[in-house]
């Protein structure tokens, strides 16, 4: 029995896991690094278009990681690494105060009626302080609250019921919250109508699939219907074609972001 135990410990040996996690434990090690000298970690803004007359009207802001030697990170990676740690919290904590010392200039270059996008993540909103450190935040840089949305997954919102009232906290301060990647969780419509939310961002995989699939166009025709019922509004992510855009201006959809109208990329 001894034996048979040892061989199967043997088994769970598996020479890529133990590769992997070798790799998560570097990318965790080296991203601590990087926030403390924060040389390699920028914060990157990329257009929302109003989508009747293509008028810019904000940013989504989206972290960057330049690491010294595997060079650029996918955020898709390392945010997952900092999720499984407190350092989600710390890198959170920098992206606020990032962004916050930005807004200020996109203010000045493009008028007090830019708004600016905030992707957050579920342990950062089940911090019971973090409404408070944002006000604190709009205090320091003087700034209204009214040009900011947090962001927060569909799969997150359908998760965990504890952020509601950090998410209605930051509400009642006059911010406003979008769903992103919506219509890959699973939201009931009449979760939908009681949750704190402004505004719905249809994931990306039913845009790039709009010219192949008549189901696409019938699901983002759904949400922008919903959208207008629950008095939501909503952005089409993920626009990179002509043909996109003038079936999203057909459907009727509010926003539009992608690579359509501009890429990510640095204030300055
Ligand atoms: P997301 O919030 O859904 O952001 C949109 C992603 O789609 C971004 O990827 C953006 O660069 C990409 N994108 C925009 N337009 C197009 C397009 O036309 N075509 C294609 N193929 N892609 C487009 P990115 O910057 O790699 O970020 C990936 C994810 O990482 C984000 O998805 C968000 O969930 C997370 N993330 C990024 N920055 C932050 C952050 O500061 N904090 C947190 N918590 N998460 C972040
Ligand atoms: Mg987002
Ligand atoms: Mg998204
Ligand atoms: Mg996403």
């Amino acid at each position: 029995a001894a034996k048979d135990a040892g061989r199967n410990r043997f088994t769970f040996f598996n020479p890529l896991m133990a590769e992997k996690t070798k790799q998560r434990v570097q990318i965790e090690k080296d991203l601590k690094a990087a926030l403390s000298n924060s040389d390699e970690l920028l914060m990157y803004y990329q257009p929302i278009v109003a989508v009747k007359d293509q008028q810019l009207k904000g940013f989504e802001a989206l972290i960057r990681w330049i690491h010294p030697t595997l060079g650029f990170v996918p955020p898709d990676r390392f945010i997952k690494i900092a999720e499984q740690s407190s350092l989600i919290n710390e890198l959170g904590d920098w992206v606020l105060q990032q962004v916050f010392k930005d807004m200020a200039e996109l203010n000045r270059r493009y008028g007090e009626e830019m708004t600016v996008s905030i992707n957050l993540s579920v342990r950062q909103l089940e911090d019971q302080q973090l409404a408070h450190k944002i006000k604190g935040l709009a205090a320091q840089f003087n700034l209204s609250m009214a040009m900011i949305y947090f962001e927060i997954t569909e799969t997150a919102l359908s998760q965990h019921q504890s952020i509601l009232s950090t998410l209605e906290q930051l509400r009642s301060l006059g911010a406003r919250i979008s769903v992103d990647d919506f219509g890959t969780g699973y939201s009931s419509l009449s979760r939908l109508r009681e949750l704190p939310i402004d505004c719905l961002k249809i994931d990306r995989a039913f845009i790039v699939s709009l010219e192949k699939d008549n189901n696409s166009a019938e699901i983002v025709r759904a949400i922008c219907a919903l959208g207008k019922a629950l008095h939501l509004s909503i952005i089409a992510e993920g626009v990179e074609t002509s043909v996109h855009y003038q079936m999203l201006k057909a459907i009727g959809c509010d926003k539009a972001q992608g690579y359509l109208f501009g890429r990510p990329g640095p204030l300055n």
